[in-house]
């Protein structure tokens, strides 16, 4: 990960948010209608098992096809008024289903039933979309043997809080998920991530308790283990390939949640940024569309505004205020039409910002040029395109206004698609 050192020249430092001690209860929203997401593509050819009409309840899990493995879990109770497909970020298929959201809640019972005897296979089979996305099905991965699970109360962003909430104020529910972990896996390691500014009041947890520094990106998975385990991450591989498993204190608050209550939470917690760069804490049920907690907040958007989903620094562009907040959404950003960073065509003037900037230490005003040419296999050969962590300071310092981050993402999408396509042409 770290290939060419380069010493004595200051990087800009951001740091991260500190959650303050005071804080407001997050605003409920309610909504009408969902929208949920099923990862996968909408086949016509198969049977499809849900239909527009049919009635669903609260934690319901929601199959498309027989047999299948991949499903989604209502988080309301209501009809299904449409089901239809939708293009995600870089060509990703998903399976939009509408529900209109009825005025009584019913509880689906099913889960109930089966967490009285938990299993791995079975938190699986119901949790993986609950708030935080907990990683379930990496634990059962048998060409990775996982040893430690570090459950990170830091959060992947600036601006975001969530990971620190989930530490601060759910802190029982992250210590039953540390309990139903130990109960479902064989996994005896189990280290909680905390900021240094956080580190009291985590001392019978079943975790053993390590800081991490403010200055992002430090609580970069990769950086974790490489300041607790002295392990350096190989480029192009995952922590996961080194037997450390991450989730977030928000998964492991969810799983909790689950097993000690007998239902699937349903409901996920993020910050809404203004364009005046106030924030508001809100919570929603998962599919809530983003124009709802917008609105609830006052906060308009006009032509040409932007809606980011995520961070400042790594987060997207959606294009509707349709769009469902997922599982994992910690932060719907707005932004004036006037505050949108430029984005340029102007050739790099070769500054070195980017390469000062870049924790990953790759050449990165040699990695754009591969990459703005398209030449995507050469930048993953000779420029290190496989060793960036994906952290956004390139395009933050990039004085052309280059999109380089977004080159990268374009870049290793592109490599995937590619490698799965031989693989089945194998
Ligand atoms: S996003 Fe840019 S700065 Fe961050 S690791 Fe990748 S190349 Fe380096
Ligand atoms: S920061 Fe931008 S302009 Fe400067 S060297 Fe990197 S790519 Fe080129």
């Amino acid at each position: 990960m770290f290939k060419r050192a380069i010493s004595g020249i200051p990087r800009p430092q951001l740091e991260y948010e500190t959650l303050p001690d005071a804080i407001t209860e997050p605003i409920k929203i309610s909504t009408r209608q969902i929208t949920l997401l099923y990862e996968g593509v909408l086949d016509v050819k198969r049977t499809v098992l849900i239909q527009k009409g049919d009635k669903i309840k609260t934690g319901q899990r929601l199959c498309l096809y027989e047999p299948d493995e991949a499903y989604v879990i209502s988080s309301v109770t209501g009809t299904v008024t449409s089901i239809s497909p939708l293009m995600g970020d870089f060509g990703r298929s998903y399976t939009a289903i509408g529900v209109d959201v009825a005025q009584v809640e019913v509880l689906d019972d099913e889960f109930k039933t089966c967490c009285k005897d938990p299993s791995l296979k079975m938190a699986a089979d119901y949790l993986s979309f609950t708030p935080g996305r907990p990683p379930l099905k990496n634990l059962a991965d048998p060409e990775k043997a996982i040893h430690t699970i570090v459950i990170s109360g830091c959060d992947t962003d600036l601006l975001i809080t969530a990971n620190q909430y989930a530490v601060r104020h759910k802190i029982d529910a992250v210590k039953k998920g540390i309990e139903l972990l130990k109960k479902v896996t064989d996994i005896k390691n189990y280290i909680l991530a905390v900021p240094d500014t956080l580190m009291q009041g985590y001392g019978d947890m079943g975790a053993q308790v390590k800081g991490v520094r403010s200055g992002y990106p430090a609580a970069h998975p990769v950086f974790i283990v490489k300041a607790i385990f002295g392990q350096v991450v190989p480029a192009g591989k995952r922590c996961e390939d080194l037997g450390v498993s991450f989730f977030s204190a928000e998964a492991v608050a969810s799983i909790g949640t689950a097993f000690y209550e007998g239902r699937i939470p349903v409901t996920k917690m993020l910050t809404l940024i203004k364009k005046d760069g106030s924030k508001r804490l809100a919570i929603a049920r998962i599919g809530t569309p983003i124009g709802a907690i917008i609105e609830k907040f006052h906060a308009p958007l006009h032509e040409k505004d932007r809606i980011i989903m995520g961070g400042p620094l790594t987060g997207a562009a959606v294009y509707s205020v349709n769009h469902p907040i997922g599982p994992d959404t910690h932060t719907i950003m707005l932004q004036d039409k006037d505050q949108i960073p430029l984005i340029s065509e102007y050739p790099c003037i070769n500054c070195g910002d980017c390469i000062r900037a870049c924790p990953a230490k790759i050449q990165v005003s040699m990695l754009v040029r591969y990459l703005e040419a398209g030449h995507y296999q050469q930048a993953a050969d000779q420029y290190d395109l496989y060793s960036c962590i994906e952290c956004g300071l390139c395009s933050y310092v990039c004085i052309a206004c280059i999109p380089i981050f977004q080159y990268i993402r374009l870049a290793k999408y592109e490599l995937g698609r590619a490698a799965i396509g031989e693989a089945g042409n194998v």
